[in-house]
């Protein structure tokens, strides 16, 4: 099986899809990997580096595109190039399938089967493949560094002969994978953290990093059985916010993490909250690029409101390239190989395997995951 893996075109994206060590596993298992030149350069990873563990370098992006069974990729592949692919290829990626319906039905159109990584089942067996939880939880940990370097104080308490320097507060609101990353970073800077979560079950984790978890009453909020949080109702998003507006007065830097899946990220840090803050603060809207967390806050830039700070740089994980891509790619590999039959020497797309049913979203001309059916009503 002919294996292509896609040089990003996404701007300003350093992260690559694959890295040798991961291309030298799959060319062991058999497979015949085509790298498209120069993918790892943002990465310091030559082409002589790939072509050293049995990879071969391809300059013609249309040949890779007309002849592969399995494309692997970063990001989602750019929509003219759908028609260009074999039919029955299968391609692996985010996807963002939610916010990119056209490109889904052009994949269905054509005949291929799309993984997208993004909806992979939160098991244990799945968690060695789970992009979203590698990423996120660098994600996490750039989000302090980004806010520490923003902030003009520092984060741990010093005691000098000038006085005591107190620590820095910082408060999470959501702790999912990036929240709890961001927790562990801020703890071991120093700070003094709180944090916040709509599913009380996060408490013991957030309590468990040393830091404190604030307790907001706003009844049932539960989670689905995959453990995401469930979309609070108007009234529940009022008290969240009456709630956390003490522990935002009192933080140095805030840092947003809240998402639900498949629906646009709540809003849960307004204008109120920010005219409460203290003017010097810094808030890190992680989820800026699924609607944002916070009023104000703009993708890819840094505003001031009310005297606060408001980053909204967009994808945090390639700020660390070289460590995001060892990750993603040791996740593609690790879903390739899963999947791999050894004897045959082919992907096995198993349909009945939950993996696989989670994540496919087009096979055979037509939409085939249900979940993604459900959500955008089809
Ligand atoms: P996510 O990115 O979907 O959301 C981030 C956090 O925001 C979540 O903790 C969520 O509860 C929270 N949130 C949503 N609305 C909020 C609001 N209004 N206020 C405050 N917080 C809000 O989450 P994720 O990091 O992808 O994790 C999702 C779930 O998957 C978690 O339960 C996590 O433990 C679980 N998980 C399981 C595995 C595994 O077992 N394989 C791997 C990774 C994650």
């Amino acid at each position: 099986m002919k294996i292509a893996v896609m040089k990003e075109t996404h701007q300003g994206e350093m992260r690559v899809p694959l890295i040798p060590p991961t291309a030298d596993r799959l060319v062991k298992l058999g497979a015949e990997v085509v790298i498209e030149s120069g993918l790892g350069l943002t990465c310091r990873h030559q082409d002589s580096d790939y072509e050293k563990v049995g990879a071969r370098i391809e300059t013609s992006r249309g040949e890779m595109l007309k002849t592969a069974d399995i494309i692997l990729r970063l990001r989602k592949p750019p929509i003219e190039e759908i028609e260009q692919m074999k039919k029955g290829c299968i391609h692996i990626s985010y996807l963002d399938p939610f916010n990119e319906v056209e490109l889904v039905n052009k994949m269905a159109a054509a005949g291929i089967s799309a993984v997208s990584l993004e909806m992979l089942p939160r098991t244990t067996l799945a968690q060695k493949m789970d992009v979203l939880s590698s990423q996120a939880n660098l994600g996490g940990y750039v989000s302090v560094i980004l806010a520490s370097e923003q902030l003009d104080k520092v984060l741990p308490m010093m005691t000098t002969p000038a006085g005591t320097i107190k620590p820095a507060r910082v408060f999470i609101i959501g702790v999912g994978v990036a929240g709890l990353q961001a927790i562990a970073t801020a703890r071991r800077l120093g700070a003094r953290v709180e944090a916040f979560d709509t599913r009380p079950v996060v408490e013991e984790q957030v309590k468990s990093l040393g830091a404190k978890f604030v307790k907001i009453d706003l009844g049932e909020t539960g989670q689905t059985k995959d453990g995401y949080a469930k979309e609070l109702t108007p009234e529940q998003v009022q008290k969240q916010k009456e709630g956390m507006a003490k522990a935002c007065a009192q933080a140095d830097i805030v840092i947003t993490t809240a998402q639900v899946f498949g629906r646009p990220a709540p809003r849960i840090v307004d204008e109120g909250i920010l005219k409460q803050m203290r003017p010097g603060s810094v808030i890190i809207d992680m989820a800026v690029e699924s609607g944002g967390n916070v009023e104000g806050s703009e993708v890819d830039k840094i505003v001031e409101k009310h005297g606060v700070k408001i980053v909204g740089l967009g994808n945090l994980p390639g700020r660390v390239a070289e460590t995001a891509s060892q990750v993603y790619s040791a996740n593609l590999g690790n879903f390739v190989d899963h999947f791999w039959d050894k004897e045959a020497k082919v992907f096995k797309l198993d349909r009945e395997d939950e993996i696989i049913s989670g994540s496919l979203i087009t096979h055979g001309g037509e939409i085939v995951n249900e979940m993604y059916k459900k959500i955008m009503n089809k």
